[in-house]
C-alpha cells in the first residue's frame, strides 16, 4: 500500500478549525488507499511563546530544559490532531519523538537525527491507523528529550518519509509553494513548479524560511521527492526533486538573511595555521560561520572576516577576543547591522556574467557591497541592513525572476519517480547515523590563476566596475571574494583561467592605478580544491577541519568559499596534489 507523509506547519494547525481541516486532508489521503503519517508543528506561535516564558525566568536557560519545554508545543498539537481524526470517525494514534524511536545526538536545541526505528510506526500503520507524529523532537541515548532547531518539523517529516521509504512527502504550509523569493518581501515573486535539491538547500540556508535546510539534506540523501503546498487549497505546489525547473536557468531564486553580523580580525601573522585556529575555536562553539574571507597577506599580515547569525554574536565575541589575543591580532571589529542577500541557480555554474549582473544592479541603486562570496551555484553579498529589502528586490528584478523561464517544467515530480522509490535496501544501509556528514568527492583544479586587488576604495559600484572591465576583456571569472580591508577600503580576489592571467593582471594593475590603490598581489598559478557532499555547512566544523589539516601540512589557504554542497579553497599552485591527499585523509570516514 502506498505511504504518504503529510506535514502541517504552525499556521496550518493554529486553531481548532484548522486542525479539523488538516485532519480531513489526512483522512482523504487514507480513503484514497494510502497509509498516512501526519507530522505536526506546535500551534501558531506556541514555540515563540514558550521561548518568551523561559526568558521571563532567566536569560540563560539550560539547553536541556529548553528542549523539555519546547517539545511540549508539538505534544499539544499531536493529541488534538488525533482527537480531530477520531471525531471524524477514523482511527489515529499520536506519538512523540521518543515513542517513534527518533534517536538524536545530545546537542540540545540543535540535535541531529542519528536513527529512526520504524517498527512501532509500521505496526500502527498496518493496523489501519493514521499516525500523528510530533515534529521537531527526538530523544538521545540517555532518554533526554531533544529538539532539532527552529523549523525542524520539516526535517522530522522528510526523515520519516526517508526512513519509511514513503511514496510522497507533502509539506502543507501557509504559502502554496516555493517562490522565487519570499512573497511577503517581494510581492512580484513567482511560484515555481519545481526546484532542485541543491538549489533549495542553498536557498533555505540563504534565508528562504519556507523549508528547514536540514530537511533538504535528507531529501537529497534519500532521493525523497518533497511537495510543498498550501494547507488552505488543493492546487499543486512546488516539487523539490533532483532536477531543476528549467535547465540552464542562471538564477532560480533569491533570499535574504536580515540579521547577520560580521567579524573582522586584522593584522594577524600570515602563516599557515592562524586561520585554522580562529575557525576551529568558533566551530567548537557550534556557531555556523558563513561568508568566510581570508585576505592574502600584504606586509606579512593577514585579515580574516566572517559572518555569523546576529544573535550568535555575543558568544562568538568571547571566542574571538580570546583567540585574537593568543594570536596577537592588531584589531578586531564587529558590525551587527548587516544583511546577506544571495542568488542561487544551478545554471550559473556554466554561464559567465551572473555575478557581474548582480553587482551592476546593486551599483545602479547606490547600494554598497561590504563582502562578496561566490560558489558554483550561489552568489552572496553583505549589505547594510537598511538596504536589505531594496537589495533583494533589485536582484530579483535584475534576473527577471517574476517571469517563468520559457522551458519551465510543468507542475509535478518529473520523470523517474518510480525508480527513485525502488532503493529500499540501499536506504536501509544508510539509515544508521542518518544525519552524518557525507563527502562525495574531493577534486583538484590546477587551471586557474588568482588576481587580488588590495585596498581599493569601499564604495558602491566598485565590484561592478572591476568585473565589467574583466568581462569586457572576454575573461571568465570563477571564484570571487571581497572583504573589508583597512579603514574605508576593500580587497577583492578572483580566479581566472591561467591562459587569461596576463591580461587580467594588466587590467587589475590599470584599475588599481586609476583608483590610487597599491599594486595588485596576484599569482599566475593556484590550485583550487573542492570538497563536495551533503551537510558541508550544517556540520559547522567542516571548513575549520579543512583549514587545520592544510595548515598542519604547511599550506596556507588563500581564498575560500563555502556552500551547502561544496567548500572550495584556493592554495599555492605547487601544493595541489599533496593537498588532495591531506584532505582525503582528513575526511576518510565521511568519504563515500
Ligand atoms: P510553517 O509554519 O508551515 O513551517 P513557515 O513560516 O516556516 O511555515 O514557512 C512559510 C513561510 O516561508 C511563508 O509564509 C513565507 O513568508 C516564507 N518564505 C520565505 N522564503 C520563501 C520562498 N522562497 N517561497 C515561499 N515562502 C517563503
Ligand atoms: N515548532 C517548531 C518551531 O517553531 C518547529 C517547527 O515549527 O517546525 O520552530
Ligand atoms: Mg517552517
Amino acid at each position: 500500500m502506498p505511504l504518504i507523509v503529510q506535514k502541517f506547519g504552525g499556521t496550518s494547525v493554529a486553531d481548532s478549525n484548522k486542525i479539523l481541516a488538516a485532519a480531513r486532508k489526512a483522512i482523504r489521503a487514507k480513503m484514497e488507499g494510502n497509509q498516512v503519517v501526519v507530522v505536526v508543528s506546535a500551534m501558531g506561535h506556541t514555540t515563540d511563546e514558550l521561548i518568551g516564558l523561559a526568558k521571563q525566568i532567566t536569560e540563560t536557560p539550560a539547553a536541556r530544559e529548553m528542549d523539555m519545554l519546547l517539545s511540549t508545543g508539538e505534544q499539544v498539537s499531536i493529541s488534538l490532531m488525533a482527537m480531530a481524526i477520531h471525531s471524524l470517525g477514523h482511527e489515529a494514534i499520536s506519538m512523540t519523538g521518543a515513542q517513534m524511536g527518533i534517536v538524536t545526538d545530545s546537542t540540545h536545541t540543535k540535535a541531529r537525527i542519528r536513527s529512526i526505528s520504524t517498527e512501532r510506526l509500521r505496526r500502527a500503520l498496518e493496523s489501519g491507523k493514521i499516525v500523528i507524529a510530533a515534529g521537531f523532537q527526538g530523544i538521545d541515548d540517555d532518554f533526554n528529550i531533544t529538539t532539532l532547531g527552529r523549523g525542524g518539523s520539516d526535517t522530522t517529516a522528510v526523515a520519516l518519509a526517508a526512513a519509511l521509504n514513503a511514496d510522497a512527502c507533502e509539506i502543507y504550509t501557509d504559502v502554496d509553494g516555493v517562490y522565487t523569493t519570499d512573497p511577503r518581501l517581494v510581492p512580484e515573486a513567482r511560484k515555481t513548479n519545481r526546484i532542485s535539491y541543491d538549489e533549495m538547500l542553498e536557498l533555505a540556508t540563504a534565508g528562504a524560511g519556507v523549508m528547514h535546510n536540514r530537511s533538504i539534506e535528507f531529501a537529497k540523501k534519500f532521493s525523497t521527492p518533497v511537495h510543498v503546498r498550501s494547507s488552505f487549497s488543493d492546487v499543486p505546489g512546488t516539487f523539490i526533486v533532483a532536477q531543476p525547473e528549467a535547465p540552464n536557468q542562471p538564477v532560480c531564486g533569491a533570499a535574504v538573511i536580515k540579521n547577520e553580523a560580521r567579524v573582522t580580525l586584522r593584522g594577524l601573522p600570515d602563516r599557515p595555521g592562524v586561520a585554522a585556529q580562529v575557525f576551529a575555536q568558533v566551530a567548537a562553539a557550534k556557531v555556523p560561520m558563513d561568508m568566510i574571507v581570508q585576505n592574502v597577506g600584504a606586509g606579512g599580515k593577514a585579515d580574516i572576516s566572517f559572518t555569523v547569525p546576529r544573535d550568535e554574536l555575543p558568544s562568538v565575541r568571547k571566542v574571538v577576543e580570546q583567540v585574537s589575543q593568543q594570536l596577537g591580532a592588531e584589531s578586531v571589529s564587529y558590525d551587527d547591522d548587516v544583511s546577506k542577500v544571495s542568488v542561487v541557480g544551478l545554471g550559473m555554474a556554466t554561464q559567465p556574467g551572473v555575478a557581474r549582473t548582480m553587482f551592476r544592479a546593486l551599483a545602479e541603486k547606490g547600494i554598497n557591497i561590504d563582502m562578496i562570496t561566490t560558489s558554483e551555484i550561489k552568489i552572496s553579498v553583505l549589505v547594510a541592513r537598511d538596504f536589505a529589502q531594496e537589495a533583494l528586490r533589485t536582484v530579483h528584478e535584475a534576473f527577471g525572476l517574476s517571469i517563468a523561464p520559457p522551458n519551465a517544467a510543468a507542475p509535478g515530480e518529473g520523470a523517474g519517480a518510480a525508480d527513485r522509490r525502488n532503493h529500499t535496501k540501499e536506504l536501509l544501509a544508510r539509515l544508521e547515523r542518518m544525519e552524518d556528514l557525507i563527502i562525495e568527492d574531493i577534486t583538484l583544479d590546477e587551471s586557474q590563476a588568482r588576481v587580488t586587488l588590495v585596498d581599493v576604495p569601499d564604495r558602491p559600484g566598485l565590484a561592478a566596475q572591476c568585473f565589467d572591465e574583466i568581462a569586457e576583456a572576454g575573461i571568465n571569472v570563477d571564484m570571487i571574494v571581497q572583504s573589508v580591508g583597512n579603514e574605508g577600503q576593500a580587497n577583492i580576489s578572483f580566479t581566472v583561467p591561467q591562459a587569461d592571467y596576463q591580461r587580467a593582471a594588466v587590467k587589475a594593475a590599470d584599475l588599481a592605478k586609476l583608483l590610487g590603490s597599491p599594486a595588485p598581489a596576484s599569482s599566475p598559478k593556484v590550485a583550487k580544491l573542492s570538497v563536495f557532499g551533503i551537510g558541508m555547512k550544517s556540520h559547522t566544523d567542516v571548513a575549520a577541519r579543512m583549514f587545520r589539516a592544510l595548515a598542519e601540512a604547511g599550506m596556507n589557504v588563500e581564498m575560500i568559499s563555502t556552500s551547502e554542497v561544496r567548500i572550495n579553497v584556493v592554495i599555492a599552485g605547487a601544493h595541489g596534489a599533496k593537498a588532495v591527499d591531506v584532505l582525503r585523509r582528513e575526511f576518510a570516514e565521511a568519504l563515500v
